[in-house]
């Protein structure tokens, strides 16, 4: 269990963290592959979320997914880019978090993955929080505490307990 004095001077509230839904590069379920790599060679990212119209959260989606579905066994056949819509061959249930979720529990994903979807209850789409910010706000947090002298020795014995391998 993290400190709860530390998750609220790092990241209080945890919405602070977020891309908000805005500003995230998106496309929708029924839009063509075509258009989603348009959206992806423009926007320069790896991963962008796919959205209902109604926007809920539906999945993700990748070039190396896109290009898979137009490769067959000797060539790739750029013509059916058009042809096949994202709902086909997107990432179906991606791993998503609540606005109230625990600074632990992003934490956990962020090591896995490099961004959460955060969706409501209704899975309608909020925004996403990067392994990016996470790191700035690690980072901040890290430069601005103050060290207590016997800080090596709290250190040492933190870092040798088993519970920081179980956390891991
Ligand atoms: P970063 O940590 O900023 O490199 O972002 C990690 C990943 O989050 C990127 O590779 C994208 O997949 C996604 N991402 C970050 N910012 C955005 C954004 N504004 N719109 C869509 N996806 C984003």
């Amino acid at each position: 269990m993290i400190n709860e004095n530390i998750v609220s001077h790092m990241v209080n509230p945890i919405t602070k963290l977020m891309i908000p839904a805005d500003n995230v590069a998106h496309v929708f379920d029924s839009n063509t592959l075509n258009h989603a790599m348009l959206i992806l060679s423009t926007v320069k990212y790896s991963v962008i979320p796919v959205l209902s119209v109604k926007s809920k959260l539906l999945g993700l989606i990748n070039m190396p997914l896109m290009i898979n579905a137009v490769t067959t066994e000797d060539s790739i056949e750029i013509d059916k880019l058009d042809q096949i819509f994202i709902r086909d061959v997107m990432i179906n249930n991606p791993v998503t978090i609540k606005e109230d979720a625990s600074f632990e529990k992003i934490l956990h994903h962020l090591v896995d993955q490099n961004f959460l979807c955060v969706v409501d209850d209704q899975d309608e789409f909020k925004g996403i929080i990067t392994r990016r910010e996470m790191l700035k706000r690690i980072n901040h947090f890290l430069h601005d505490i103050s060290i207590p002298d016997n800080f090596e020795k709290l250190f040492s014995e933190v870092m040798n307990s088993e519970k920081v391998n179980d956390a891991i």
